[in-house]
């Protein structure tokens, strides 16, 4: 693949500012998100490895100014003989947050090797995360929405305040590991010592030992619950995005911290309503009568049925646009617009006086055309 300029691949002109390269990265960076790119993604890290690089010169005024003058060979002592690799990309926060609330991200593009150093981490006796998908109609995409789920999951146990010990207070610190949780093995082979740090085989990396099991969990330190969360949905948000809600998922083991709820925003599959971006697009059928003459039509919109206005003459196929019916952008107020495609209707049949109506109604020209066709068969027939 040859290299495509960096400007070009950013979408930007060569005097666009710190400010606009960023944007511009950030809008590109969507389109690789996990929950788009996940059909391909090979293809989606290529291009999004191709974005990358052209951000990381751009973005940096003195690795900018070297590409100015020398173009590629100016970076290629930069990332080295094999070329940008995800170990030279040091601008990872500035999009982290645009995935970071997706953890098929984190598995996506870790995978990939990615520097994302902010991204929590697992750690010991936090607990699991929790996923769900929320199904919202696509009104939610314009108003935003605070649905109350019930999410299944567990929480700490009352009785023991998730300590899995009677009382809260049965156990003691680990002898094995002095409460680290952590063990150190030492091995030796020949000349060399193998020295690695691993989890207490005792207490399971907890850190400590129970005396007495907590008789309610028995011993767990969680119990399975419903719990009933509001999930704020802000207004514009995409179909398929994944919203975060920190300490919402399971209960840590033993008092670790407790997993994040991440859901899924889906919105209603079979709305006549198609979106890209702010705009939306709906098709409406239109009877022949009312293309010639001009009346109107209903079609579905975000927010229910509107009355079209079709004016006489209208052409098939012509798209008519309802400003300020689409969607509005992320957390956004304005709306863009509704895209109509007006199909006409033309029947595939008509009675013997209709027939005879248009004729007349249209004179000539129709008449020529129906004259022809009837000597056509009356030649077929013969
Ligand atoms: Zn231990
Ligand atoms: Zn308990």
């Amino acid at each position: 693949m040859a290299k495509r300029d960096y400007y070009e691949v950013l979408g930007v002109p060569k005097t666009a500012s710190t400010d606009e390269v960023k944007s511009a990265y950030r809008r590109l960076a969507r389109q690789y998100h996990p929950d788009v790119a996940k059909e391909n993604p090979k293809v989606a890290e290529e291009k999004f490895k191709e974005l990358s690089e052209a951000y990381e010169v751009l973005i940096d005024p003195e690795k900018r100014r070297r590409y100015d003058q020398l173009g590629f060979s100016a970076v290629e002592s930069e990332f080295g003989p094999q070329g940008f690799t995800w170990q030279n990309f040091t601008h990872a926060g500035d999009v982290e947050d645009l995935f970071a609330g997706s953890p098929i991200f984190r598995q996506f593009f870790e995978g990939f090797g990615m520097p994302f150093g902010g991204l929590p981490r697992r750690e010991s006796g936090r607990g699991a995360d929790v996923e769900m998908a929320l199904r919202l109609p696509l009104a939610a995409a314009v108003q935003g929405a605070h649905p109350t789920v019930e999410v299944p999951h567990a929480v700490p146990c009352r009785d023991c305040r998730g300590t899995g010990a009677k009382d809260g207070t049965a156990f003691e610190t680990c002898p094995e590991c002095g409460g680290s949780g952590q063990v150190r093995r030492v091995q030796s082979r020949g000349y060399t010592q193998l020295i690695s740090i691993g989890e207490c085989p005792r207490c399971h990396g907890l850190g400590r030992r129970i005396l007495e099991k907590c008789p309610t969990c028995r011993g767990s330190g969680t119990l399975s619950s419903v719990e009933k969360i509001e999930i704020d949905v802000p207004a514009g948000i995409e179909d398929g995005a994944v919203l975060r809600i920190p300490g919402h998922g399971n209960a840590g083991r033993a008092g670790g911290r407790a997993g994040d709820l991440y859901v899924q925003v889906v919105f209603d599959a079979d709305s006549p309503i198609r979106r890209a971006g702010r705009e939306a697009f709906t098709e409406t059928t239109v009877p022949l009568a009312t293309a010639l003459l001009g009346g109107q039509v209903s079609v579905p919109t975000i927010d229910g049925r509107a009355d079209l206005k079709i004016p006489p003459g209208t052409q098939p196929e012509t798209q008519f646009r309802l400003r300020g019916h689409g969607f509005p952008a992320l957390r956004g107020t304005s709306r863009g617009d509704l895209i109509v495609t007006a199909h006409v209707e033309v029947p595939k049949q008509l009675s013997g006086k209709q027939r005879e109506q248009l004729r007349e109604a249209l004179g000539g020209e129709a008449g020529a055309a129906e004259g022809r066709r009837e000597s056509f068969f009356r030649r077929r027939a013969s």
